[in-house]
């Protein structure tokens, strides 16, 4: 036996070990309580972030319409001054919002690139957010090309119902029944493949959106920021495009859509794997109307961009293998 252990000091270890459990039954729950509300008190603590004057923006999500365990849907949240701007609502990207601590009650528009689902399918909940966070008193603004009002207007439709449950249930105080919802603010873009409209204009900020290339899918649009000599640019989603190789010149950061075609084409040569002959369909469509890596960097090249970030990622990258191939393999495989 240990020297430490001896039957002479054995008895008072028992014994305090007999105590500690006892203590730890007895008060186990005050315990928890106080632990559960340290927890809850730092969690909640938290303000939002604040940043000094500077045009900001972060990745509230960064996939695109496959599912993806890692990534959220299309959504870049862009800080400009005093002004707060979100750019598509991909699916899950609010409850991204609300967790990088970003001022969502006081978004001042929510901008659409175009109307695909994996743009929209958040919108509903970024405008209940967006309302509940500020108790508005007014819609949101949500700017995109024509065809913008329908989807408001569908949105609107759809969360009526719930919008009058918030109302009742927290008090018109909380929940303004005049904020709920959104408002439709579209623009139309002339004929010319690079046409282009400013948006937003106040403050110094100025939101400019331009024509890409994303047919059959019409009207898409990329949206410029500029603020205090700062610009930076979003894709939405294109194929190479030259309007926004206009768009995004001199620009400080550049967020372009990518899509892997090996990696797709692979996933179409196995789609039988899976038995579905609309994942075979979709994987052999998509690429034609999305950019490569490659296409995304001889256009951040031309137009000098600074920076660029490589966003709305095609296909999903579960592995960080896959991560580190996404911008190697550019090449069908054989
Ligand atoms: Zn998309
Ligand atoms: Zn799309």
């Amino acid at each position: 036996m240990n020297k430490f252990l001896n039957r002479h000091n054995l008895l008072p270890v028992a014994l305090a070990l007999v105590l500690l459990a006892i203590v730890g039954v007895v008060f186990y729950q005050p315990i928890m309580n106080a632990v559960m509300r340290q927890i809850v008190r730092s969690a909640m603590a938290k303000k939002n972030i604040r940043f000094d004057d500077g045009l900001y923006a972060g990745l509230c999500g960064t996939g695109a319409p496959m599912p993806d365990i890692n990534r959220a849907g299309p959504c870049v949240a862009v800080l400009a001054g005093a002004h707060f701007f979100i750019v598509d609502a991909g699916d899950g990207s609010t409850k991204n919002v609300l967790l990088m601590k970003l001022p969502i009650g006081k978004a001042d528009a929510i901008l659409l690139t175009h109307f695909h689902s994996d743009h929209i399918a958040d919108l509903g909940e970024m405008e209940l957010q967006r309302w509940a966070g500020g108790s508005n008193k007014t819609p949101v603004a949500v700017i995109g090309p024509t065809g913008v009002e329908q989807i408001v207007q569908g949105f609107n439709l759809a969360y009526q119902l719930d919008d009058g449950y918030r109302v009742a249930h927290h008090g018109p105080e909380t929940m303004p029944p005049t904020g709920a919802g959104g408002i439709a603010k579209p623009f139309a873009l002339s004929a010319e493949p690079n046409a282009s409209a400013v948006v937003f204009d106040q403050d110094g900020v100025k939101i400019t959106a331009f024509k890409v290339d994303h047919r059959p899918v019409v009207p898409a649009v990329g949206y410029r920021f500029d603020y205090k000599g700062r610009s930076l640019v979003i894709s939405g989603d294109t194929m190479y495009s030259e309007s926004l190789l206009e768009h995004a010149r001199g620009a400080d950061v550049l967020f372009h859509e990518a899509l892997n075609a090996p990696m797709v084409q692979l996933m179409n040569e196995n789609a039988g794997l899976a038995g579905s002959p609309m994942l075979a369909r979709v994987t052999q469509d998509i690429p034609s109307y999305h950019s490569t890596p490659e296409d995304a960097a001889k256009i951040a090249a031309a137009a000098k961009v600074k920076q660029l970030i490589y966003y709305h990622i095609i296909p999903p990258l579960p592995s960080p293998i896959l991560t580190s191939l996404f911008l190697v393999l550019q090449r069908r495989f054989v």
